[in-house]
Formats: structure tokens, sequence, C-alpha cells
């Protein structure tokens, strides 16, 4: 990761990312936004749509990389690159390695996000310590079949890898 200078593409594409995450506050929305471009042409943008939509996941980039995949006609964003408001959460990052995106550019980090009263910061540091310290109980109950669906994707000529 290196911090780039304000200039050119990079600097018109993170201050629209930042302008979608303001112009979000003041309709009710999160402050978060991002746009996501391929070979200097805008794939698609978002905004936080969590409170809007009551979904936990509606993160603007997650809203950015659907919206892009519809706009590509494609699962894979490889070649493209997500310009953020904000240092994306882990899920987002997460996200963005799913969409096999080539680049992430944000503006805003982890510790100005916490200074609003998110998360991203405490999820990173937690997604580092065991799992048995987390908020969430996780379990496993593992049949006999647990790797049956894995058998039978495996086993089918058809599928569409990605
Ligand atoms: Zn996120």
């Amino acid at each position: 990761m290196s911090e780039l200078a304000h200039t050119g593409a990079d600097a018109r594409w993170i201050d629209r990312a930042i302008e979608l995450a303001t112009t979000n506050v003041a309709a009710g929305g999160g402050p978060f936004g991002a746009v996501i471009v391929a070979d200097g042409v805008l794939l698609a943008e978002g905004q936080n749509r969590v409170t809007a939509t009551l979904d936990p996941t509606a993160h603007a980039e997650i809203v950015a990389i659907r919206a892009a995949c519809l706009s590509r006609g494609d699962f894979s964003l490889a070649g493209a690159t997500l310009y953020t408001s904000c240092e994306p959460c882990p899920m987002c990052q997460a996200a963005a390695l799913w969409a096999r995106v080539g680049r992430v550019v944000f503006a805003a980090d982890r510790h100005d996000a916490a200074r609003g009263g998110f998360d991203d910061r405490e999820f990173y540091e937690l997604v580092t310590r065991d799992r048995a310290t987390w908020p969430v109980v996780i379990d496993t109950v593992r049949p006999p079949h647990a790797t049956e669906p894995f058998d039978t994707w495996l086993a089918n000529d058809g599928r569409t890898d990605y």
C-alpha cells in the first residue's frame, strides 16, 4: 500500500467517491461512497444503503460491486479499480477479492471511521484474534455428508468456476 498524490484520474474518482459519501449523509444514509472504474470508464457508483434498505451488508463498496457486475455482465471485475471514500472494512475488502478487483484506492482510513462511530477498525482487529474471543458464537456440525455439495460441484462438468 502506498499513499499517492491527489492528482489526475485518481483524484477525480476519489473526489467523486467522497462526494457520494457526503451527499448520502444529507439523504439520511451513512457517510460512505464508492465508484468502480475500468479502463478510465465509470462502471458503477455506490452509496451506503444499510439503514435505507435494512441491509447490514449494503456498504457502498458492495453496492458498487453489485452494480458494476450487472453493468459489465460478469461476476468478475478483473482489471477494475474500486475507489472508496473510506478504507474498505474486512467484508468489503473480501468482496473486492471475490470480485477480482485489480486495485483499491481509499481516502479516509479505519481510524477516521472509528472517530465517526463505525466498527471498521474493531473488526480488523477482531479477525486477527482467536474466534473464541469474538462476540458471535461460531460452531461446526460435521455429518458424514458434509462435503457432499463440493463432491457434487466437482462432478458437475457444466459448472461455472468463479
Ligand atoms: Zn464495508
